[in-house]
């Protein structure tokens, strides 16, 4: 799967940076909109969590269109580093790519990640 094009990860790069540090929700919504546009997807439903089970597991995706992310608020608690904003995008775009691929291909997915992160 190809990364958006550049202007538009750019967009949606910087609404979600600014829903890290403000919180507000107008701005996430506004980044998942965009990306279920461009990939033509019902927007994802997202559960925010304050932990999850296993401290190795950073998001989860769920066939039926559910993701589970940990809010930004509880992001910088989770029990194992790396804790950063950076990684916290980085696990949204890893699950993005569960989402709209439906595998569970996780380096296929982590290289996805990466390149929606290239500057
Ligand atoms: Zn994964």
């Amino acid at each position: 799967m190809r990364v958006p094009p550049r202007a538009l990860l750019t967009e949606v790069n910087g609404l979600l940076h600014d829903f890290y540090a403000e919180h507000d929700m107008a701005d996430f919504r506004a980044a998942l909109g965009l990306i279920a546009k461009h990939y033509g997807i019902t927007r994802p439903r997202i559960r925010w969590r304050q932990a999850i089970e296993d401290h190795d597991v950073w998001g989860l995706t769920f066939n039926t269109n559910r993701v589970h992310l940990y809010h930004p608020r509880y992001w910088a608690r989770r029990p194992k580093w790396p804790t950063d904003e950076r990684n916290w995008l980085l696990t949204f775009w890893h699950e993005m790519y569960h989402v709209v691929t439906f595998f569970e291909d996780e380096k296929r997915a982590d290289r996805f990640a990466a390149l929606a992160m290239e500057d």
